[in-house]
């Protein structure tokens, strides 16, 4: 078998049209209690995932609860907003990335080399794929917003992938 890094392909492959239901994931599957956060380790109060349902649009829920992935160069998706300001989880308004750690990765989605805090986000592995990847979500709501490779710039040689429809940009003063 062919390695091959994980680029935009991996995505491609994530975001067929047919799939593209909010209530199922990635693989065409029903979102179950598991896809909805529950089974991170810090479980949120049972109200909050209706406040999720209430506050995202279907294509927000169905990413942030259901750790699905938006189709690379989606407009308005923030890969080429190269303004300053700063980057907030769609979901709870959350700080966590900013302009200053920005890049262009040149895969169609925002992608960053470091959170603004470290604290900001939080992570576990995924297996969804045959390789496992490294999931990335909002450390304070626990919403999925991408994954993190070992293949970015300098200074941390990380790049962190992110879904664009969960982030809100506030540009600055
Ligand atoms: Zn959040």
């Amino acid at each position: 078998m062919l390695l091959k890094r994980n680029t935009a392909d991996d995505h491609l492959q994530l975001t067929d049209p047919d799939r593209n239901d909010p209530d199922r994931n990635d693989q065409g599957r029903p979102l179950m209690a598991d896809d909805l956060g529950l089974g991170y380790a810090e479980a949120l109060p049972p109200q909050t995932y209706e406040d999720f349902r209430a506050r995202l649009t279907p294509e927000q829920y169905r990413i942030a609860r259901g750790e699905g992935t938006e189709r690379p160069y989606t407009p308005g998706n923030f890969h080429d907003e190269h303004r300053r300001g700063s980057y907030h989880c769609a979901a709870c308004e959350a700080q966590l990335w900013s302009s200053a750690n920005k890049f262009d990765s040149g895969t169609g989605w925002p992608s960053f080399y470091q959170p603004v805090e470290e604290e900001a986000v939080a992570t576990k592995i995924d297996f969804k794929l045959v390789l496992p990847r490294t999931e990335v979500h909002c450390a304070t709501c626990k919403s999925h917003m991408g994954h993190v490779f070992r293949d970015g710039p300098a200074p941390t040689g990380l790049r962190y992938c992110i879904n664009g429809a969960v982030l809100q940009f506030r540009p600055a003063q």
